[in-house]
């Protein structure tokens, strides 16, 4: 049978599709309606059927306007659509390798470094990532999440730690996606958290900027800007997401004075080569963001077949490093229940003789410091 030419039911002239909301309404669930973009592959399709009841799919009609057409191994698709590698269950693979739920203090409140915290806001994401780390919280169906109590509980038991807990100077919104909350539930949050001393700055992690970049608004930012200092780190993966309209996004937040960086996962596949990283990092710079962290791919069941070994990561790594602006250059670190671990080879080691230290270059060249 010849192949039909697909004709993307939407493009950026169709009315609404500049409206998030929009977006949000005519996310992609079904298998039949993802042949409206691309040619399904016949692995992609038994996967959507087989992995129905156990996991969140969806993707923006946006999101799905950067996909090839023709390629399985586009990054976008491998990003977005599910794949069979889900459905295996690798040794060690663990719903919650970082053990985040053992630090969860309230419904919303992980606690596991001194002076900062994770604020759940939602389960919800406008594309269900297939690599994401809070798998079990975003994406399983089994219901299984963070929330004790759901989202739907009011957060006044929450703002209450933080309250009480002086030493939390760092609040860090995430999810789901803190996005996904209507500017004013959002300005209501911010107002709350705005109104304890102790607080000092918020974050907001957010992947809209990449998944849904119309979410940016001028009213949103407008918002955001009577709440400062607000920082949002965001999460770009490979340098096709680097489009206009994420760079308007970023451009609008950085505009009202929100810092944007950006963390990124390294994943077979998508990213795990020098080349992709290094565009990705420059491409990241050139619209003003600054990467923060590359994050090693946790175990996480559904996500292990992602993963690449440290000794790969570190020889991506070790390409960039020196190479390119020293501010495009993130950390690069794993994830661990102690936290976040760098994972970077030493560049400098203890010599033989007291008060010296032998250090290595990017290029591998040596060379002795005397103290
Ligand atoms: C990553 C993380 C943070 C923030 O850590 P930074 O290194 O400051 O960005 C806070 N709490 C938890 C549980 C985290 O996993
Ligand atoms: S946007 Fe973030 S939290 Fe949501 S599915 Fe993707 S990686 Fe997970």
């Amino acid at each position: 049978m010849d192949k039909v030419e697909i004709q993307a039911p939407y493009n950026v002239t169709t009315e609404g599709w500049h409206d998030w909301r929009w977006q949000m309404r005519k996310r992609i669930t079904k298998l039949d309606d993802l042949r409206d973009w691309i040619h399904v592959s016949q692995e992609e399709a038994s996967a959507i059927k087989q992995l129905a009841d156990v996991y969140r799919w969806s993707i923006t009609p946006y999101y799905a306007s950067l996909m090839d057409q023709e390629d399985p191994s586009c990054p976008i698709r491998l990003q977005a659509v599910p794949s069979l590698g889900e459905t295996v269950l690798s040794a060690n693979a663990d719903i919650d390798p970082v053990g985040d739920r053992h630090y969860r203090k309230t419904n919303r409140v992980v606690h596991k470094y001194p002076d900062r915290i994770i604020f759940l806001t939602t389960t919800t994401c406008p594309v269900y990532c297939r690599h994401c780390t809070r798998k079990f919280h975003t994406t399983d169906l089994s219901s299984e999440s963070y929330f004790e109590r759901g989202e739907a509980v009011p957060w006044e038991e929450d703002i209450a730690y933080i309250k009480n807990h002086p030493e939390i100077r760092d609040v860090l919104l995430t999810g789901g996606d803190p996005l996904v909350y209507s500017d004013q539930r959002l300005d209501r949050l911010l107002s709350q958290l705005r109104a304890i001393d102790h607080v000092e700055i918020i974050r907001i992690g957010s992947r809209f900027p990449v998944l849904l970049p119309q979410r940016i608004t001028p009213e949103l930012c407008k918002i955001l800007s009577s709440h400062h200092p607000i920082w949002l780190n965001t999460h770009f993966n490979h340098p096709k997401e680097i489009t206009e309209e994420s760079a308007a996004a970023c451009d609008r937040l950085l505009r009202a004075g929100v810092p944007v960086g950006n963390q990124t996962v390294l994943l077979k596949g998508i990213n795990n080569t020098p080349e992709i990283m290094r565009r990705l990092m420059l491409g990241l710079v050139k619209i003003r963001v600054r990467p923060y962290y590359i994050y090693h791919c946790d175990n996480v069941v559904g996500v292990s077949h992602f993963m690449t070994s440290i000794d790969e990561g570190r020889a991506i790594y070790e390409r960039l490093q020196g190479f390119i602006t020293g501010f495009a250059v993130p950390e690069y670190v794993l994830t661990t229940e102690l936290g976040k671990i760098p994972v970077p080879r030493e560049y400098v080691r203890r010599g033989e003789a007291e008060g010296t230290w032998t250090y290595e270059n990017y290029k591998g060249e040596q060379g002795l410091y005397q103290e």
